[in-house]
């Protein structure tokens, strides 16, 4: 007689509403404005997604990395979303050199972090290595937790080494990308050899995440899903629901991922869940448990 199977492990979602580049041209639901952003964000935290990976624009609709423009939809995130896990870019797209993390004295609970330097599909995707330890110094200091962009295998062997040195904390969350042009496309055994290659420098249960681009994004949620990882959707990596339909909102991506999670028998994480598995503090203030789970 066979053992029941155990529970599969909660998924988590996470939505990345804005990005840098996705305009209203592209897709009338991508949010721009810091109330558009924080009405998507609680449409796909109603959805599951528990965690929110931020960009922020100007008043032109340009990448900007202004700490200012990020306090107020931090503010506006974990007022009408309590609990939720407010993730900040420091992507290279809104700013450059320190620029880029100057909003991490917000103290969000994760900031997004790239390692290492790539191509993207018409530049360098630049990060030098002085930058990368001066914006993993400032997360430390912060108390924010880094994800870490994994653009390539060799980001995976740079964050083991600066796990090893101290600055980062273990172990590190890693996330996957594939589907960037000019960078990882996505593949299945390079997939899957990067998802072992993350569980034996930082242990068979590390949890881990990842992302695919464009029509690459419900691929790489299944992947993950399969493969015990957690996922990432939204507007920013893909505006389509398939080749000829938009999405109508970060939600609806959402709904997809979850779909997709129960496919594979996996439930969708609560943010309670979600902070469980990542490590992290309760969120600022302590969500209410009549608020949202
Ligand atoms: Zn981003």
């Amino acid at each position: 007689m066979t053992a029941p199977a155990a529970p599969a492990a909660p998924c988590i979602i996470c939505v990345a509403i804005t990005g840098s580049l996705p305009t209203k041209a592209d897709n009338p639901a991508v949010p721009v404005t810091v109330a558009e952003q924080v009405e998507s964000t609680h449409e796909a935290f109603e959805a599951g997604a528990s965690i929110v990976h931020c960009h922020v624009r100007d008043d032109a609709g340009r990448p900007t990395a202004d700490p200012e423009r990020f306090a107020r939809l931090k503010e506006g995130i974990e007022r009408h979303c309590p609990g939720m896990i407010v993730q900040l870019s420091t992507g290279g797209r809104s700013g450059a050199g320190q620029a880029r993390g100057a909003m991490l004295p917000l103290r969000p609970d994760m900031a997004s972090l790239a390692v290492g330097s790539n191509n993207f599909p018409t530049r360098v995707y630049e990060n030098p290595p002085d930058l990368v330890d001066w914006l993993a110094a400032e997360m430390l200091n912060h108390g924010v937790k880094p994800e870490i962009e994994a653009f390539d295998l060799s980001h995976i062997f740079k964050a083991a080494e600066m796990v090893e040195r101290g600055q980062i904390a273990a172990p590190p969350y890693v996330q996957i990308v594939m589907g960037v042009r000019n960078a990882m496309p996505a593949d299945r055994p390079a997939f899957d050899f990067m998802v072992a290659t993350i569980r034996r420098l930082f242990g068979a249960d590390v949890p881990w995440c990842a992302a695919g681009i464009g029509r690459h994004q419900a691929e790489l949620n299944d992947w993950a899903a399969a493969a015990g990882g957690h996922l990432r959707t939204g507007l920013e990596d893909n505006v389509r629901l398939d080749r000829a339909t938009l999405a109508p909102s970060n939600a609806a991506l959402v709904r997809r991922a979850a779909q997709i999670a129960a496919r594979h028998g996996r439930p969708v994480a609560d943010w309670r869940q979600a902070r469980a598995i990542l490590g992290l503090r309760p969120p600022p203030g302590g969500a209410s448990d009549k608020g949202h789970s």
